[in-house]
């Protein structure tokens, strides 16, 4: 899996893309934008850059056999090839970049000029929890003595989300309105929702897919994953602790979920696999249909997230976003791949740029805890800010920033650009 397009000493003659810490050679994440007002089209991060892929294709410098699907406006056809299409796809991308190669500056559009757009259409979009902190840390909350139910640890658990409200990073997300019945009242009200939180989780996307009835068995559920997103499930904790009994989230998770624009592919992210941490001591193994040993042995990724937080009084100073956590990909109690097995283990078909959420993706320390809801402990130990400024749900204005980076001795590290939104004010009442 680890080949010559990660050789660390691979330089580009896109001369912003060495030393990038984002989108290094290395990396090559693929996406979709609009140069300049321009129609939507494929393309690929390369330092401040984007490498117009449809311009390729029409140069017939890519593999005839995906040139069409290069040629999309979304990444869908692409998403559906083999992985060793997608293999050798990164093979060519990465010698038309090489330092050795001829400079082709007209495939390229500065990366600050262009409209970036979700990366593919969702067709559907499924929100899993197997970030274990979170789901103790929230858990906690209702049950002190019992955090996690008796599922948990068989159950690779998850709803499914809306995909139709799934926006790009950049796009405003409107303070949702909704039913709220704090424990201090005994009736519930309508009115715009009072604790608005967000989710650090990784986008998950669905690569091949499968007939309905046919299931995809975890040793090959990996070929199945093409590459993965930052993603945030903005979450009204108010409307959510009303509504979700006895069947799940509704309406205060399907206002919004804002993803990154680049998918990170599956071969780009190879050197930072890791071995799926142990599970602890008296923690039942995963039934047979969710256990692989490859998965075991390299299913997970050493993958840094960060939460960064700007409020209208940091903007207002020009000051720079706070951080307010750290997290890992590491700490998922499922991996991707048992995740997209147990999916499809009844049968139930997934397609190309089907999208997951991994849960919120909490570590085990408080400064690695992925949504106010820990942080603030469920609204009741607001936090001060740098700026003096204190927070127990997100305000309006105030805008979220997850990153994320992926590095290890002696391999190039590659980054996932910005998940970004700001929150705009409830509709008014009518
Ligand atoms: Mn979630």
């Amino acid at each position: 899996m680890i080949d010559a397009t990660h050789d660390p000493s691979r330089r580009s003659w896109v001369a912003s893309a060495n030393g990038h810490s984002e989108f290094p050679i290395q990396n090559l994440p693929l996406g979709v934008f609009s140069p300049n007002g321009d129609d939507a089209r494929i393309g690929v991060a390369i330092g401040d850059a984007i490498l117009d892929l449809r311009a390729l294709a029409q140069a017939q410098v890519v593999d005839a056999a995906i040139a069409t699907a290069c040629e999309q406006p979304t990444l869908n056809a692409l998403l559906s090839e083999t992985v060793a299409a997608r293999a050798a796809l990164r093979q060519t991308l990465s010698a038309i970049l090489d330092e050795t190669a001829k400079p082709r500056p007209e495939w390229l559009r500065p990366m600050a000029d262009c409209v970036l757009h979700l990366p593919a259409r969702i067709g559907d979009y499924t929100d899993f929890f197997a970030g274990i902190h979170h789901a103790s840390n929230t858990g906690r909350q209702f049950r002190p003595d019992n955090p996690l139910l008796p599922n948990y640890k068989y159950v690779p658990v998850a709803y499914h989300g809306r995909a139709s409200s799934v926006i790009v990073s950049g796009e405003g997300v409107r303070r949702p309105n909704g039913q709220r019945k704090p424990a201090s009242e005994t009736v519930p009200s309508f009115g715009a929702s009072r604790n608005l939180d967000y989710e650090l989780e990784l986008g998950i996307w669905v690569g091949r897919g499968n007939a309905l009835g046919e299931p995809i068995p975890i040793a090959e559920a990996r070929d199945h994953i093409a590459g993965f997103s930052l993603l945030n499930d903005w979450s009204a904790r108010d409307i959510q602790a009303w509504e979700y009994q006895p069947l799940g989230p509704f309406l205060a998770k399907n206002f919004a979920t804002t993803l990154s624009p680049w998918i990170v592919t599956a071969e780009a992210l190879a050197p930072f696999r890791l071995r799926q941490a142990p599970r602890p001591a008296g923690d039942p193994a995963p039934l047979p249909y969710l256990f692989d040993p490859d998965d075991q042995e390299s299913g997970a990724f050493d993958i840094t997230l960060d939460i960064l937080l700007l409020t209208p009084g940091m903007r207002a100073a020009n000051a720079a976003p706070v951080r307010l956590a750290r997290s890992n990909t590491r700490h998922l109690y499922w991996t991707a791949a048992q995740m997209l097995a147990h999916h499809a283990s009844n049968g139930c078909n997934l397609s190309p740029g089907d999208l997951f959420g991994s849960g919120t993706i909490s570590g085990p320390t408080p400064e690695s805890r992925g949504s106010l809801l820990e942080i603030t402990e469920g609204g009741r130990k607001p936090l001060t800010l740098p700026s003096g400024e204190t927070r127990r749900f997100l305000e309006d204005g105030d805008e979220v920033i997850f990153r994320a980076h992926a590095a290890r001795e002696g391999v190039v590290g590659i980054g996932f650009g910005e998940a970004r939104g700001v929150i705009l004010p409830a509709p008014e009442l009518r």
